[in-house]
């Protein structure tokens, strides 16, 4: 008798989602949050760093304790293709980008070839998740038939300028700086005030200085202008975007971004959606750094000494760089403001750092006084945990998309800064479309600052800041409990990565 032939087909291998972020800071968190998520959920994933971000986390944060309790959880490095003294920090962020373009693409290569036949015991790399400017990456994966998704860790109000900025160069609205000109002067023209016309949804609302400052270059052909504008059109090509923000905050922008990408999921903000899933699921979520800088948690204790409210916290995130006559501004406004403060001032973050060294550039008596009596200044902290202490009323920012959410869902009124890049954009949303903040964007007087750090804190606007801030804080709440978008979305993000091993 003939035996019944069966054909044993082999099991599928379950998902591998490689994700790959611009090796700095707010990327950084931001793709950790998303990996850990992803980790909860029961796929496999493989966080590709540079050596110099590996090595960064690794003195100063807690990653292997934060991950070791996912089995499926793997790290990978490429180099950066910058010398170890290179400041990745200011201006000079965009050398990264280009550096990874020229030195990333045979290091990738290598790379996906050594996991595709699941090298190093995980399955076969499924999907690839990337910061939206690394796109070298993209003739290796469509060779090896792996799709490609892009997360953009910024906001969707500056996403979108960046996908319209050929709409901006042919209405001659962008680029934004005559040649030679430099930044005080350029700041102070009055074009700088014309509204955009080019960005659809945002007509009435943008002035041209709300413009992503990437746009801050005199010449069309600049190569960090041309890179952040063909990389950002890519995004039709990818399988699918992924960005860190809610519907209620960002809906009508996400409206406008759908029409070229129709599969996109919000899932934001990833940072509380991370806590809440690790709740639900029973699991502690105690803070772990993911820091570059050592925190100092010497200031929780100072915190606790001060009234309820009482203080600013003030912090222009992980690549800004100050020259000193601005942190010199900062610090009169400061201290003249009257209000307590707490102040990270990163190391290596002012210009010319010769501040107190003896050479002329003392710090004036005064600021040291007024420090000593009401504030405190520390290189790095645990900001996600200073922001929730009872003693923390608002957060003087730079306007950074991770500081912003982090923000948002604490409910503090933002008084913001921008330094660069999206920040110029989120800032103006934070003012005129959400209302929970004010916007100070270039220009850093001492006098003005006095007026706005009161204005924020016991300021006539103060109580229409806050209450609008705690309502766009229980939004955010909404948004990553059940049955709220990101939540959903993240659902169906997770089940569109899992079909993607089939
Ligand atoms: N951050 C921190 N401690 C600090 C200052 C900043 O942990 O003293 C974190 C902050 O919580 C945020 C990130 O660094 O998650 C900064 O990212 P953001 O997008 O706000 O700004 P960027 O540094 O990219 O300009």
């Amino acid at each position: 008798m003939l035996k019944e032939e069966t054909t044993a087909t082999p099991p599928p291998s379950p998902p591998h989602i490689l994700i790959f972020p611009v090796p700095l800071q707010g990327h950084v968190n931001s793709m950790l949050n998303l990996s850990e998520i992803l980790c909860l959920s029961g796929l496999h994933v493989t966080i590709l760093l540079s050596d110099h971000t590996h090595d960064r986390l690794l003195r100063h944060a807690s990653l292997r304790s934060r991950f070791s309790r996912y089995a499926a959880f793997r790290v990978a490095t490429i180099s950066d293709g910058l010398p170890a003294d290179h400041p990745r920090s200011g201006q000079r962020i965009l050398e990264i980008v280009l550096s990874l373009k020229e030195v990333g693409g045979p290091q990738f290569r290598r790379l996906m070839e050594g996991l595709s036949d699941g090298g190093g015991g995980a399955p076969r790399v499924s999907c690839l998740i990337m910061d939206g400017v690394l796109s070298f990456t993209i003739p290796v994966v469509e060779e090896m038939g792996i799709p490609f998704i892009y997360f953009r860790t910024i906001s969707a109000c500056s996403f979108w300028p960046y996908f319209c900025i050929q709409e901006m160069i042919d209405a001659g609205e962008v680029p934004l700086k005559d040649k030679n000109e430099d930044k005080l002067t350029y700041w102070k023209r009055k074009e700088m005030d014309l509204m955009v016309t080019s960005v659809p949804g945002m007509e009435n609302l943008l002035r041209r200085r709300d413009i992503p400052a990437f746009c801050r270059v005199e010449d069309v052909g600049d190569a960090g202008f041309q890179s952040i504008k063909t990389e950002t059109r890519r995004t039709t090509q990818a399988a699918a975007l992924i960005l860190n923000t809610f519907e209620d905050l960002e809906g009508p922008i996400l409206d406008q971004i759908r029409k070229h990408i129709p599969n996109l999921y919000s899932i934001g903000p990833l940072h509380s959606h991370l806590k809440a899933l690790l709740k639900e699921k029973g699991m502690e979520s105690s803070h772990h750094s993911s820091s570059f800088w050592k925190e100092d948690d010497s200031c929780m204790g100072w915190l606790d000494s001060q009234p309820p409210k009482s203080v600013i916290y003030v912090s222009f995130g992980s690549i800004t760089m100050l020259t000193r006559d601005e942190l010199l501004e900062f610090w009169y406004g400061l201290v003249n403001s009257g209000v307590r403060f707490l102040w990270v001032v990163r190391p290596d973050s002012v210009v010319e750092d010769r501040i107190g060294n003896g050479c002329g550039n003392e710090i004036p008596v005064e600021l040291v006084e007024g420090t000593k009596l009401r504030g405190l200044m520390v290189e790095w902290v645990p900001q996600e945990v200073v922001l929730g202490h009872p003693s923390v009323g608002a957060f003087f920012t730079h306007s950074g998309w991770n500081s912003t959410l982090e923000s948002v869902v604490i409910g503090l009124p933002m008084l913001c800064w921008p330094y660069f890049a999206d920040q110029t954009t989120n800032s103006r949303f934070v003012s005129e479309v959400w209302g929970i903040g004010l916007d100070i964007k270039d220009t850093c007087d001492r006098l003005l600052i006095e007026r706005m750090v009161k204005e924020v804190m016991m300021g006539v606007r103060r109580d229409e800041l806050l209450e609008k801030a705690r309502g766009m804080a229980n939004m955010a709440n909404k948004a990553i409990c059940e049955g709220g978008s990101s939540h959903m979305n993240l659902n169906r993000l997770i089940e569109f990565l899992k079909s993607t091993a089939l």
